[in-house]
């Protein structure tokens, strides 16, 4: 049979692309899980997806009720879930003041990390249950998870700290929106998040690889300076970004590439391995990448776990 892959925020640029690649293989059916109907479905169409391969549901992350609603929905259709992908993300980088999510986290950590949080939690079951040779749960990371890169080292640096203000809820009502408990900044709002999704990738493969044969992984997929992940940014920046990545840093990849890399996270038979975080080199070959030191400390992905499960009503 065709393998069942689920994929947030395939609405666009990354989860797009690997939607369309998937789906031309015809080994796949592509759930794509999106906030925007139909806008999901006029990029299907534009990307050329056949109907027969893709199935459009509504899942907005920034509202847990939503995420529960969407696992329902899910579970009804009757598609089974061989393949999780998390990938939808926002990026707030000119934002003077947080905004929050319907349960009142900031909005970054909120969707990129929480909202994927009950949602993978949840699904778990279902992975599980699937017949499929190799299951996976993919979290797309970010480059800020690894120091030994120029990009990894930009200000403002990741730092999720001792974690009060995740602790406290991230609301900024009587505490800070930052999981670090500082000041609202945009930028590292969404750089901690990518270290939470890194971090909780790990700790899935630590509970439950084992014993479940599921594959946890996460991947860097390259700088896709062309997608929407910047359309907050100031104009200027939007014009010189991708020229900077394509010729300064040299790791800009085109949304087709970054798709087919994505697509071969969730079937090369040759990447099953688990707790791993996967970039490609400058001849688009993957290798296992190394991650900072923040971003593969076992004891904090531990803490982050904890209080993520008492924050979406799990614990
Ligand atoms: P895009 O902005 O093009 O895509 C983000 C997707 O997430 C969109 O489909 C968007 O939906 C969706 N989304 C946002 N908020 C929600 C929500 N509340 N509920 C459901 N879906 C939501 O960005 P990219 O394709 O660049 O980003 C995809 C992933 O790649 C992210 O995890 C990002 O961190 C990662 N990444 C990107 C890099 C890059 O250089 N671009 C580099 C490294 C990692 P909608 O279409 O409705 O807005």
């Amino acid at each position: 049979r065709k393998g069942s892959v689920v994929i947030t925020g395939a609405s666009s640029g990354l989860g797009l692309a690997t939607a369309k690649a998937l789906a031309e293989t015809g080994k796949w059916h592509v759930i794509m899980a999106c906030r925007d109907f139909l806008k999901a479905e006029r990029a299907a169409k534009s990307a050329g997806m056949a109907k027969e391969n893709y199935t459009i549901m509504h899942l907005d992350l920034a509202s847990l009720d939503s995420v529960r609603q969407f696992v329902d929905n899910f579970r009804q259709s009757g598609w089974p879930l061989d393949v999780l992908v998390c990938n939808a993300a926002v990026y707030l980088p000119t934002a003077k003041e947080p905004t929050f999510t319907a349960e009142g986290f900031e909005l970054s950590v909120g969707t990129n990390h929480l909202g994927h949080f009950l949602l993978s939690r949840l699904l778990l079951d279902d992975l599980e249950k699937s017949d499929y040779p190799s299951k996976r749960l993919i979290i797309v990371g970010s480059i800020t998870g690894n120091t030994n890169t120029l990009a990894g080292n930009v200000p403002p640096k990741a730092n999720l700290g001792d974690l009060r203000g995740l602790a406290r809820g991230l609301s900024g009502l009587n505490s800070s929106p930052m999981i670090d408990g500082g000041d609202f900044d945009g930028a590292k709002a969404y750089k901690d998040s990518k270290v939470c999704n890194m971090l909780t990738m790990q700790e899935f493969h630590r509970r439950y690889h084992e014993d479940t044969g599921i594959t946890f992984a996460s991947l860097y997929p390259g700088c896709i300076a062309t997608t929407g992940l910047f359309r907050e940014h100031i104009p200027l920046f939007r014009l010189l970004f991708p020229p900077f990545q394509k010729y300064i840093t040299k790791g800009f990849v085109s949304e087709e590439e970054s798709g087919k890399r994505l697509a071969q996270v969730v079937s090369d038979p040759s990447l099953t391995k688990s707790g791993v975080y996967w970039s490609w080199n400058k001849e688009s070959a993957s290798f296992e990448n190394r991650l900072s030191e923040e971003a593969s400390d076992a004891e904090k992905a531990r803490k982050v776990w904890e209080i993520s499960e008492k924050l979406v009503g799990l614990a």
